[in-house]
């Protein structure tokens, strides 16, 4: 079901599955819309830490989190990188939870061989500029289930049956047909663009390898990531040079990079007094040491080298 960003994307997956005051496990470390959107229908968003390895919701912290009040996981496949599916549909499976997938990041991505859109109950994509698949804005939601996928089909528009009969509560969510357009040609060239991005990623991950200080991406078995961002993980201390540092050094020499994100949701002014830094460790540390780097479909091979050579020159690390 096509609709007019990410954003609404989960707002009508939250409310299709939630009633207020229920409880829903959110990682510390995502995009704000992830847990705001919870609270748009009436649920509360808890914070849960991250796996220093894939950035993506721990099920181990999830059980942690859990009350009688949790009704859902919403687990977020950042940067492209699929979480672990597995061990979360298993806790969701224990405590007979629903589970939201926020895929925002990552069309293209695979889990065992399973596109991640393929995974119950519903998973949301977005189609703004910056991601995978880009109509403008415009977002997705996927679904097996078919009352589900009604439901959303009527929330969209108003809640119109058929011509100007209106059975629901809903909404003018749709995504126009111009941007539906531009997002079927886009689906084209999604397979070879992913395919570009991995070859970027994987000549970024051998080419800055061994530099002390600095940590690429770490891929887990099964998975396939989409690098929609290619992130690095920082140390300043053994770097020598602050992120911020680094990143002016960068952009000085036509780098551009970005910081995917400053802040982790328990330190973000909406959400201040949800937790402490306490609370979510690796989520804490990465709001501090994350940096990425350009891995996007026009890059050309020489700009990779260009990249890699600089990386290697700012960070005082010669070429193996
Ligand atoms: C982009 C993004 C969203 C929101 O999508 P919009 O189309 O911008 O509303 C939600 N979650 C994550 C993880 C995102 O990256």
């Amino acid at each position: 079901m096509a609709v007019n960003s990410g954003t609404t994307a989960l707002f009508l997956a939250y409310r299709a599955l939630l009633k207020p005051g229920d409880e829903v496990i959110v990682p510390d470390f995502t995009f704000v819309a992830t847990a705001s959107m919870v609270v748009a229908v009436g649920a509360k968003p808890v914070f849960a830490d991250v796996d220093p390895a894939t950035f993506t919701l721990d099920p181990a912290d999830v059980e942690r989190h859990l009350t009688l009040r949790t009704r859902a996981l919403a687990p977020v496949h950042l940067y492209g990188c699929p979480a672990d599916i597995a061990g979360l549909m298993r806790v969701a499976q224990r405590y007979r939870l629903r589970l939201i997938w926020d895929a925002a990041q990552a069309h293209g991505a695979k889990f065992h061989g399973h596109d991640v859109g393929w995974f119950p109950d519903v998973v949301c994509y977005s189609f703004y500029p910056s991601k995978n698949v880009t109509t403008g804005e415009g977002g997705m939601l996927t679904t097996s289930d078919p009352s589900l996928a009604a439901e959303f089909r009527l929330a969209r528009s108003h809640g119109e049956e058929s011509r100007y009969r209106h059975v629901r509560l809903g909404f003018n969510f749709r995504l126009t047909d111009v941007a539906a357009a531009l997002g079927r040609e886009q689906m084209r060239k999604l397979p070879s663009a992913v395919r570009k991005r991995q070859r970027h990623a994987a000549i970024l991950t051998s080419g800055l390898a061994n530099i002390p200080g600095l940590e690429t991406p770490r891929i887990t078995a099964g998975a396939e990531h989409a690098f929609n961002v290619f992130t690095i993980r920082l140390n300043p201390k053994i770097l020598g040079m602050s992120r911020a540092e680094f990143q002016k050094t960068l952009a000085q020499r036509g780098i551009e990079t970005a910081v995917h994100y400053p802040l982790p949701l328990h330190r973000q002014p909406i959400f201040r007094g949800w937790g402490s830094d306490r609370d979510f460790p690796t989520s804490t540390r990465l709001a501090q040491t994350v940096l990425s780097l350009p891995v996007h479909p026009g890059l050309s091979e020489r700009d990779l080298r260009y990249i890699i050579r600089t990386v290697r020159a700012v960070t005082e690390a010669p070429e193996d």
